[in-house]
């Protein structure tokens, strides 16, 4: 089997909700670039790029991409470097992707996450099993509350709650006393039996800040605090300085930042993503050194679609360290929505099947590849070709 063509479309679907966070207050989620990647057998595989441009690491590193940069690096430097080998080459194909194009993870993650689409349609098992099996079949969710107003985030936690969510998280970072008095709230809404858990995306201006805002927030029984600060030798000041774990995520994007924050002891937990380490080979890659150096993680994204979020499943599911509720969305297209808001952060999707919900957690699919069908009606109505 040989790749042989590919298309690229940028998707744009319709947010339940306005979903911000600190580091993105002025642009709506969901534009993302899905790929679709052609073989001469006939077999389709589909990678999604959730690349936003204010998305990267402390100062200026991992510098944003978009769906138009990632684009442009397929068509001009990783395909040309794909073409004509086998998608089961997935290791030595990421390194010719290297050798072309420092940097932009999101481009070679869609790239990648087609590969594994290919690879496990082509030997009829689901990507999980490509990537050592399964240490679990679902992920529990931990429901996202945007940047948004205190009532109205504790009564969306509520309902989420209602809904099987057994972890809120809650997006701070700009405002200390808001951020303070909505995890009072919440815990004073929800009770004892719900996680509760912050994530500032480098809001906080100092580490004194980072800080205080922390202690008071760990009378509420926080679970944790996910980067408080940009910098990851501010994170270890704050680490030294708080009761709960610290969990990087801006500051985690290789094996050679968890090797980094391990030396400084910056977090003790890390948010795994497909997409910043360059996809799920280099995913693995990073949760294998995570593991060594004793760190837990949760699988975290960027709200993808359904072909994005199907990857973040396989990757949870065989990871040993992801025991942390996710933010991986309940992919449902319109039809299957059933008013669900736990988990629900668009009103439509561009699979086919929903995603099956249980008792707070999104299974994993079972079927070969990523195990998801892209519905060609609904590419047409939220897609243009690039
Ligand atoms: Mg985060």
């Amino acid at each position: 089997m040989k790749i042989t063509g590919y298309r690229c479309y940028l998707v744009t679907l319709p947010p339940r909700r306005v979903h911000n966070w600190a580091s993105k207050m002025e642009t709506p989620i969901g534009s993302h670039l899905l790929l679709r990647l052609e073989t001469d057998e006939g077999l389709i595989g589909w990678g999604e790029a959730p690349a936003i441009a204010t998305w990267g690491g402390a100062h200026m590193s991992y510098f944003g991409e978009t769906p138009r940069t990632v684009h442009h690096m397929i068509a001009d430097y990783l395909f040309p470097v794909i073409v004509g080998h086998s998608p089961l080459e997935i290791g030595p194909l990421h390194a010719a992707m290297d050798r072309v194009v420092k940097g932009h993870p999101y481009a070679k993650a869609a790239v990648d996450m087609a590969l594994y689409d290919l690879a496990g349609q082509a030997l009829g098992v689901p990507v999980y099993q490509l990537l050592g099996g399964a240490y679990r079949d679902r992920l529990p969710i931990a429901h996202s509350l945007g940047i948004m107003e205190n009532r109205q985030a504790v009564a969306e936690a509520e309902r989420a709650v209602a809904e099987g969510a057994g972890t809120i998280k809650a997006k701070t970072g700009l405002d200390p006393e808001r951020d303070i008095e909505l995890v009072r709230l919440l815990r004073e809404a929800l009770g004892p039996g719900v996680q509760i858990r912050v994530d500032a995306n480098e809001g906080y201006r100092s580490v004194s800040e980072a800080v205080r805002v922390t202690r008071a927030m760990q009378s509420y029984d926080l679970a944790f605090t996910e980067q408080p600060v940009a910098d990851v030798e501010a994170l270890a000041l704050i680490a030294r300085q708080v009761a709960v774990p610290v969990m990087a995520d801006e500051s985690a994007w290789t094996p050679q930042d968890i090797l980094h924050i391990h030396a400084l002891q910056a977090a003790e937990l890390i948010s795994l993503y497909v997409t910043k380490p360059g996809g799920l080979f280099r995913a693995r890659e990073v949760a294998t050194v995570a593991e060594a150096v004793g760190l837990r993680c949760d699988i975290g994204g960027s709200i993808e679609m359904g072909v994005g979020n199907a990857a973040n499943l396989h990757l949870g599911a065989a990871t040993r360290i992801a025991e942390l509720a996710s933010v991986c969305p309940v992919s449902r297209p319109a039809e299957a929505l059933e008013g669900q808001i736990a988990g629900v952060y668009y009103l439509d999707d561009i699979i086919s099947e929903p995603f099956a919900y249980e008792n707070g957690a999104v299974l994993v699919p079972q079927r070969p590849g990523l195990g998801v069908q892209v519905d060609e009606r609904k590419l047409a109505k939220y897609a243009v070709a690039l």
